[in-house]
C-alpha cells in the first residue's frame, strides 16, 4: 500500500501551504523528492513513513512503508538497533503511522501518531522486527 509522500498542510494566509515533512515548519520545495525544505534537504535529513497494524495474538507489525522490508534492512537495521531515543508524538501523522527521520547513516528521531503513544515500545519492536525481513514488499 503506497503512502503519500506529500508534506503536511498548514494554513498560510490564503492557501493550504505544504510544509517540510522533516521540520514541519518551513515551506516545502515544490516537487522535492522527500517533500523537504531547502535547509533540511541540504542537511541530508530524510523522512520515511510506515504504517503499523495490530498483529493477531498481540503486538504490532509494519503493514506498509515508504521503504520495502529489504531496503529497510539494508539502510536502517543497524541504525535502528543503535537508536536509544524515545519516540515523540506528532499531530500530522495519520492513524497507526510512524515516521523515521534519518540523517546520514543514523536514525535521528522517531515520530508516532497519537494513537501509538501508549504502545511506543511495541511500535519500536515492530519496526526492528520489520528490519530483519528480506522480502521485497510488505
Ligand atoms: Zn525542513
Amino acid at each position: 500500500m503506497p503512502l503519500s509522500a506529500q508534506g503536511p498542510r498548514r494554513r498560510a494566509a490564503l492557501f493550504w501551504w505544504p510544509v517540510c515533512r522533516v521540520c514541519l515548519k518551513r515551506p516545502e520545495i515544490p516537487d522535492e523528492r522527500y517533500g523537504r525544505c531547502e535547509t533540511c534537504a541540504r542537511s541530508g535529513r530524510v523522512p520515511y513513513r510506515f504504517r503499523l497494524a495490530s498483529r493477531p495474538g498481540g503486538g504490532l507489525a509494519v503493514k506498509a512503508g515508504e521503504l520495502s522490508p529489504r531496503a529497510l534492512r539494508q539502510k536502517l537495521r543497524e541504525p535502528l538497533l543503535a537508536f536509544k531515543g524515545s519516540p515523540s508524538t506528532k499531530q500530522h501523522l495519520g492513524l497507526h503511522e510512524l515516521e523515521l527521520i534519518t540523517a546520514k547513516d543514523r536514525v535521528e528521531s522517531v515520530r508516532m501518531a497519537a494513537d501509538l503513544a501508549a504502545q511506543s515500545e511495541a511500535a519500536m519492536t515492530a519496526l526492528r522486527e520489520a528490519a530483519e525481513r528480506t522480502d521485497a514488499s510488505w
